[in-house]
């Protein structure tokens, strides 16, 4: 399990790989621990993290939030401890949730509705992430 988390490698940055070029936004931001892509969690319009994971291979992804360390196993779907990675261990704190600031619609959807294809790792977000 080791060799597939990378704790030399960087994040990709302060944001979603993705959703930084396409101008988009996300709600939570979670980090390969492979090879430090920065993705948004499965409550994002992108939902670039499984994306990530699923196209790549790359299993094990990392929480981005300031506070937040918990690993992620996208083939087992459990949660578990792993080392500490490469800093910065999270995007900026001052980061809006859902971010980034002046990219979220106003409408306020963004908080109320959730994707319908987000069932799979609804407890990861509700039960790990309160908040
Ligand atoms: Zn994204
Ligand atoms: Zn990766």
């Amino acid at each position: 399990m080791d060799a597939e988390i990378d704790v030399a490698a960087a994040p990709s940055g302060a944001g979603c790989a993705e959703c930084d070029e396409a101008q988009g936004w996300w709600v939570h931001l979670r980090r390969c621990a492979t090879c430090g892509h920065v993705g948004c969690c499965d409550t994002s319009p992108g939902q670039h993290a499984t994306r990530h994971a699923t196209t790549t291979g790359h299993r094990f992804m990392q929480s981005f939030e300031p506070g937040e360390d918990w690993y992620y196993d996208y083939v087992t779907e459990q949660v578990f401890d792993g080392p500490e990675l490469a800093p910065p261990r999270s995007r900026p704190e001052d980061q809006p949730v859902p971010g980034p600031a002046g990219r979220v619609p106003p409408t306020g959807a963004a908080t109320s509705t959730e994707p319908s294809s987000n069932r799979g790792l609804w407890w990861v977000e509700s039960g790990v992430v309160v908040g």
